[in-house]
């Protein structure tokens, strides 16, 4: 498939769910992979760090909070230290805090928005001088379907989910004459804990809205990530990429 031989990853968010699949899926392609969440979480990213070994291939990983600039500058300084790049970064760590908007507290909009959006925008600033320097750079942001098509009971992880559309589309401008690339992926929904606390009844309603009649899984989104990763993807800049099951055709 396609050859992430010599590079350098960092996924945040990796102790689980799509950011675990996705560092396996660029390992198993070749790169080296730097998985990242909280430190309240480091036994499982071991665990996965140790299951990509296993396999074969090269990880590590870095601690680090999405709403600590000096946490997330820090990680991505010691990656840059640690292996002497950073090619690609997979924007993935996030949260919901579903209330509708009337009941929501401005403190469960801020957490999401701090998280998914800021935290996003600080790594992308981070990684930005060593991309730019080394006139190669994939950012990859995980958006969602729903940050396309709006979402009643998610006021706060929508307005992230579509701002983080907005942030990819400005840092591909930004980033392009360094050959530094930045694309979102909008999964639908996917099979994972932030999707487990669904009833079956909700589950299933949403299997009749979707097309391919069925929940993606982690590895459909982590394909994606490993395409737009990929020096195949090249000339692929600003664009959203929807995994999804046909359930929004934008
Ligand atoms: P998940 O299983 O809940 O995993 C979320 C990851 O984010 C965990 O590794 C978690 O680390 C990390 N994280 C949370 N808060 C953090 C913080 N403050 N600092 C650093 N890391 C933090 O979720 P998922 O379903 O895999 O979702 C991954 C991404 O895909 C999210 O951005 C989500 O919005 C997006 N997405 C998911 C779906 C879906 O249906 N599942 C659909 C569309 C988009 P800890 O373990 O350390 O808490």
């Amino acid at each position: 498939m396609f050859s992430l031989q010599g590079k350098i990853a960092l996924i945040t968010g990796a102790s689980q769910g799509i950011g675990e699949t996705i560092a396996r899926q660029l390992a198993k392609q070749g790169a080296f992979a730097v998985c990242a969440s909280l430190a309240s979480t480091e036994g499982d990213l071991q665990n996965v760090v140790a299951a990509i070994k296993a396999d074969g291939d090269q990880a590590d990983y870095v601690l680090l909070d999405m709403r600590d600039g000096d946490s997330v500058r820090a990680a991505v300084n010691t990656v840059v230290e640690r292996h002497g790049a950073l090619h690609i970064l997979v924007n993935n760590a996030g949260i919901t805090k579903d209330k509708l908007m009337i009941q929501m507290k401005e403190e469960e909009f801020e957490l999401v928005l701090d998280i998914n959006l800021k935290g996003a925008w600080l790594a992308t600033q981070a990684a930005a001088r060593p991309m730019m320097k080394q006139r190669w750079g994939r950012v990859i942001n995980i958006a969602s379907v729903v940050g396309q098509m709006g979402n009643a009971g998610q006021s706060n992880y929508v307005a992230s989910k579509a701002g983080l559309i907005g942030l990819t589309k400005t840092v591909a401008r930004e980033f392009a004459s360094r050959n530094v690339t930045c694309n979102a992926v909008a999964p639908g929904y996917i099979a994972t804990a932030m999707t487990d606390v669904l009833s079956e009844e909700v589950k299933a309603e949403f299997n009749r809205q979707i097309p391919l009649g069925r929940m993606g899984t982690p590895i459909d989104v982590a394909n994606a990530v490993l395409f737009l990763a990929s020096e195949e993807a090249g000339y692929m800049t600003g664009q959203v990429l929807s995994v999804n099951g046909g359930m929004l055709m934008p």
